[in-house]
């Protein structure tokens, strides 16, 4: 499973005809694909997730709540910060095409991913059927529980042994980033790999 940093920057991708999909663009989207990871939510949250998250993922009636803006706002800004940090973390020179000229500031992006970090408080030891983790956050505001986990993610993320295996695919009608399975591995997926050689072949030829 990925983690939900990796995930909320892989809102960004291709959509296959040259250009760039964002799976964010509405409140809608952001609440349906914050669904969509629940897992990725309570690998960082806890299981089961916090009451004031999980009645904001699963609403009444599947009405949008009012918070379903400022959620998205929110987790837009913090995808930001994100592929902000995962672009530093690649290679010197190598980040992903999508936003490479646009990317928030280094401190920035620091600041950002460390406050909503910090809103989750710190794990303390509880006991159910058996022993587990919980943050001490006295957040009920499920806004500040979803920056916080975006948060967190990626500081255990970039800290982490995976870091080394970040890549943005370097084919060239593609802008993700992924993680190397092993170190040979150039393109981001099989697909890509097959255009790119399509497209040198095609190169040399004109070229010669
Ligand atoms: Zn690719």
């Amino acid at each position: 499973m990925t983690t939900l940093a990796f995930a909320v920057a892989a809102t960004i991708k291709h959509d296959g005809r040259g250009g760039i999909a964002d799976l964010l663009c509405t409140p809608d989207e952001a609440h349906g694909w914050l669904r969509e990871h629940e897992p990725q939510l309570a690998d960082v949250l806890g299981a089961p997730l916090p009451i004031e998250l999980g009645r904001f993922l699963r609403p009444f009636r599947e009405e949008i709540l009012p918070t379903a803006d400022e959620a998205w706002r929110e987790l837009v800004r913090m995808r930001g910060a994100v592929r902000a940090l995962f672009a530093r973390a690649v290679a010197p020179g190598a980040p992903s095409k999508a936003d490479a000229d646009r990317l928030m500031d280094l401190q920035d992006a620091l600041r950002a991913v460390n406050q909503a970090a910090d809103q989750l408080g710190t794990t303390y030891l509880d006991w159910a059927d058996e022993p587990y983790t919980r943050w001490s956050s006295p957040a009920e505001d499920p806004i500040a529980l979803l920056a916080g986990a975006v948060g967190r993610s990626a500081i255990d993320f970039l800290t982490g042994p995976d870091r080394r295996r970040l890549r943005a695919c370097p084919a060239a009608r593609c802008v993700k980033y992924f993680l190397q399975e092993d170190p040979r591995q150039q393109w981001c997926s099989p697909s890509c790999g097959n255009r790119e050689r399509v497209n040198r072949h095609y190169r040399k030829r004109t070229a010669g």
